[in-house]
């Protein structure tokens, strides 16, 4: 099949061309992210795969169904940036790669949980300057904290099983709980306990309408005074400007970020050698228990090669007229 590829980095293109080997699509790559001003290039291609920061919304999805796109192939998990309504309606097929390796994800929270907590970024600062005072580098054990996981599917069920090892106690909230989250050891609470009652609070649900700004100025008053919130979801779960306001009074300890409401203009770009135009996003820069990394959390050999060989299955799939199970309906946003 005849596939545009947008938002293409050369590591995205080692990779699904390695794995095109057996699924012999035509892949062109393009690099611009796909919006109004780039919809033109995927004139004529019955396929697009896209990522994260492309924008489908009801302007484009018109605008590729009368360039001839049936199928649009998220090489992610999250389909927060497609009008599924719109697509459905336009009789586009959306699929997605719904799990590539949750260790990934996971991996990078426990990273930014461990990182936070022994400043392992400021250490890192000092012993290269030459200081190797301890002041202001104290951290507690993770060992007997309670960790609170806000979404408990594949990616939640993994950071469980890796702090189970820590030796944490664990709360969860989920509507709907997973076995083997119970089996260990987790309570499952309304979201006021979890977060009232947690050391750490950690997010892995999906950005639906529903939790859209799910920690806002009205739940950080649950939060347990000094906590650490931990967002490698999606960025707009969290109200940037109400969670500063609480960096600011000390109700958040410490905050670990792979992911930014606005970070569609600036993450998977390098723009050193330019000036940040985003205000909210500075201010979070100047606070020395903030840790923030761009949309890295997914990125590892395993996952990479996972998500290219599963993209690709899904285009063949539609291709052949075969029952895919990645395929995304509009009726999810509403679950
Ligand atoms: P999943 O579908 O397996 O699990 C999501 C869980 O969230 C489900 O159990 C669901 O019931 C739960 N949920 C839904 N609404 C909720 C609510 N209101 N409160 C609490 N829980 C709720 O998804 P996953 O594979 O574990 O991925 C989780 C999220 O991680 C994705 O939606 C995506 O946004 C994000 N993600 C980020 C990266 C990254 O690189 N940073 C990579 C992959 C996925």
């Amino acid at each position: 099949m005849r596939v545009a590829v947008f938002s293409t980095k050369p590591y995205d293109r080692s990779f699904l061309e390695a794995a095109n080997g057996t699924h012999r699509h035509t892949l062109t790559f393009f690099e611009p992210r796909l919006t109004n001003e780039t919809v033109a290039l995927a004139q004529g291609f019955p396929a697009i795969c896209v990522f994260v920061n492309d924008q489908l919304h009801r302007q484009v999805l018109v605008a590729l169904a009368q360039s001839g796109t049936r199928l649009i192939a998220l090489r992610c998990a999250g389909f927060n940036n497609v009008d599924l309504a719109a697509a459905q309606e336009l009789q586009m097929t959306v699929v997605r790669v719904p799990a590539y390796s949750p260790y990934a994800v996971a991996e990078h929270t426990i990273a930014l949980m461990l990182a936070l907590n022994r400043k392992i970024h400021r250490a890192h600062g000092r012993v290269r300057e030459g200081n190797f005072a301890l002041e202001g580098l104290l951290g507690f054990d993770l060992h007997g904290r309670t960790v609170g996981i806000i979404g408990t599917g594949k990616i939640g069920e993994v950071v469980a099983k890796i702090l189970t090892g820590f030796g944490c106690r664990l709360l969860a909230h989920d509507p709907f709980p997973n076995p083997a989250v119970v089996t260990l050891g987790a309570q499952y609470v309304a979201l006021p306990e979890l977060l009232s009652n947690s050391d750490l609070v950690t997010l892995h649900c999906p950005l639906l309408p529903k939790t859209h700004h799910l920690i806002n100025e009205t739940t950080l008053q649950h939060l347990k005074p000094g906590a650490m919130l931990i967002n490698t979801s999606r960025g707009a779960l969290i109200d940037t400007s109400a969670v500063i306001r609480a960096l600011k009074s000390g109700r958040i300890g410490y905050l670990g970020l792979d992911v930014y409401e606005e970070e569609t203009d600036m993450f998977f770009e390098d723009l050193s050698n330019r000036m940040l135009q985003d205000d909210v996003f500075a201010r979070l820069l100047t606070f020395p228990n903030v840790i923030i990394t761009g949309h890295q959390a997914f990125f590892t050999h395993e996952a990479l090669m996972s998500i290219a060989e599963t993209t690709l299955s899904n285009i063949s799939d539609f291709e052949q007229g075969r029952v895919c199970a990645n395929v995304v309906t509009s009726a999810w946003v509403k679950k």
